[in-house]
C-alpha cells in the first residue's frame, strides 16, 4: 500500500508529518519532493547506494536529415523546433517517447541518455526501514520524470510513504498517481485553504481516497470554521505548539517524540491501511 502525502502549498508541514507516519507504521519512504528533498533531516538515513537516473533524449544526424520537419510537427511537447532546415531539441521538455525517431523518414533520429539526477537510498533507524531520496540535477526540469522513475522501483505490496512535491504541479500529481491514500496536509490559514482546496480537486479527480491533516492550527474551532460547508473535515488536527516546533527545528520525529502525535496518527491513518 503507498500512501502519498502531499500539502497545496509548502510549509503546511508535509515533510513532518511524512516523516512521522513512516515512523509510526514502520514503513519504507520515498522523498519525491526532488527540487529541495529534506526528508533525511527527520529520518537520518543511512546511505549505502547512489543510482544515477537518465533520460533518454533523441540526437539527429546532420547528414541524414533533410530537415522535412515531419518531428517537430509531430512531437506532442512541443520539445522540436526547426529553423531554416536544421533541427534543434529543447532538451527539458523532451518526455523521451520515442514518437520523432517513429515517424522520421531519413532515420536520422538516435537516441542518448542524458542525466537528469540521482536516487539515494539507504536505511533509518528511526523508521527501521528504507528511505529513498531523489536528487534532481541543479537547474533540471525534468522533476517529473524522476518522480516517475522511483515510483517504478515502489513495492506496492509493502507499506510505502511518499513525501510529495508541494503544491499543483505535475511533478505533485506524478506522486499522486500511484498512491491508494493520500494524506493531504493544510495550514489552517485562508492561504493555506485556498491551496489545499485546488489539491483536493486533483485528488478527487484522480478518484483517490483521502484524508486531511489541518496542521498548525489555533485551536479546533477554528479548524472546524474553515471546513464549515464541506462533508470532509480533518481527520487529525494538530495544534500550534511550540514544543513541535522546537522539535522540528532539532531534527526530531514529532510522533517519536510527542505520544498525542503518534497515537493521533496511528489512529488517523490506521484504519485505512489495507
Ligand atoms: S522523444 Fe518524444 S518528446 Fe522527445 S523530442 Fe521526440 S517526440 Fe518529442
Ligand atoms: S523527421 Fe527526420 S528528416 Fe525530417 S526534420 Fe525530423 S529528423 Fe530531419
Amino acid at each position: 500500500m503507498i500512501i502519498t502525502v502531499v500539502s497545496g502549498k509548502g510549509g503546511a508541514g508535509k515533510t513532518t508529518l511524512a516523516a512521522s507516519i513512516a515512523q509510526v507504521f514502520s514503513a519504507e519512504f520515498y522523498d519525491l519532493d526532488v527540487d529541495a528533498p529534506n526528508a533525511e533531516y527527520f529520518l537520518q538515513p543511512e546511505f549505502t547506494e547512489t543510482a544515477p537516473i537518465t533520460q533518454p533524449v533523441p540526437v539527429f544526424s546532420a547528414e541524414r536529415c533533410n530537415g522535412c520537419g515531419i518531428c517537430t510537427k509531430e512531437c506532442r511537447f512541443n520539445a522540436l523546433y526547426k529553423i531554416l532546415d536544421t533541427v534543434y531539441l529543447s532538451e527539458p521538455l523532451c518526455h523521451g517517447c520515442g514518437l520523432c525517431k517513429l515517424v522520421c523518414p531519413q532515420q536520422a533520429i538516435t537516441f542518448q541518455n542524458s542525466d537528469v539526477g540521482h536516487i539515494r537510498s539507504g536505511h533509518s533507524n528511526r523508521t527501521n526501514n528504507t528511505v529513498h531520496v531523489g536528487d534532481l540535477n541543479i537547474g533540471s526540469t525534468r522533476g517529473t520524470y524522476l518522480i516517475s522513475e522511483m515510483v517504478k522501483k515502489i513495492d506496492s505490496n509493502k507499506l510505502a510513504v511518499i513525501d510529495g512535491p508541494p503544491g499543483n504541479s505535475c511533478a505533485a500529481v506524478a506522486a499522486i498517481k500511484p498512491a491508494d491514500l493520500i494524506v493531504l496536509v493544510v495550514e489552517p490559514t485562508p492561504f493555506g485553504f485556498h491551496d489545499m482546496q485546488q489539491t483536493e480537486q486533483i485528488v478527487q479527480q484522480m478518484g483517490k481516497p483521502y484524508l486531511i491533516i489541518a496542521n498548525k492550527a489555533l485551536d479546533n474551532n477554528s479548524v472546524d470554521d474553515f471546513f464549515q460547508d464541506k462533508a470532509k473535515s480533518a481527520a487529525l488536527t494538530i495544534l500550534l505548539d511550540d514544543r513541535y516546533h522546537k522539535a522540528n527545528l532539532q531534527g526530531e520525529i514529532l510522533s517519536q517524540q510527542f505520544d498525542e502525535i503518534h497515537t493521533g496518527l496511528q489512529q488517523a491513518i490506521g484504519k485505512e491501511l489495507k
